[in-house]
């Protein structure tokens, strides 16, 4: 069993989809182990992507993703990671596949409604980001 992070955006949110999203990951084996909904302040959202910070979208994702609330979940699954970003498809929604969550619902490569981890080391950084041991059911 692997754990991920995902985050419905505030994208996703103001759509109305948290339940069509989360109804895709619970319909494909992955189950919550914890959620909230959350705003986060600029400090919060420049620390989770500070692998980004060097990028030229970086001041404009930190702004997109502090423009309202969002989802956060920890998932738990058989190849979590990988099954919530072929969930999610490609960050450009024009490149993700037919049917994937972001080539459904997603206006631009920047407001692509979800974000998955990309490893399991970038899953260990990001669950405790936001997730104590005690929010994490067994
Ligand atoms: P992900 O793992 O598919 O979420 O993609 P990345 O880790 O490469 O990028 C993190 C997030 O930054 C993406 O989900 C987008 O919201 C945003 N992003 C990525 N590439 C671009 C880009 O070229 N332009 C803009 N404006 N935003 C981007």
């Amino acid at each position: 069993m692997e754990k991920t992070l995902s985050i419905i955006k505030p994208d996703g949110v103001e759509k109305g989809i948290i339940g069509e999203v989360i109804k895709r990951f619970e319909g494909n084996g992955l189950r919550i182990k914890a959620m909230k909904m959350i705003s986060l302040s600029q400090k919060e959202a420049e620390g989770f992507y500070y692998v980004h910070k060097e990028r030229p979208f970086f001041k404009s994702l930190v702004e997109f993703m502090t423009s309202g609330p969002i989802v956060v979940m920890a998932l738990e699954g058989e190849n979590a990671i990988k099954k919530n970003r072929d969930l999610m498809g490609a960050t450009d929604p024009k490149k993700a596949d037919k049917g994937t969550i972001r080539n459904d619902f997603a206006s631009s490569i920047e407001r692509n409604i979800a974000h998955g981890s990309d490893s399991p080391e970038s899953a260990g950084f990001e669950i405790p980001y936001f997730f104590s041991n005690i929010e994490l059911v067994n």
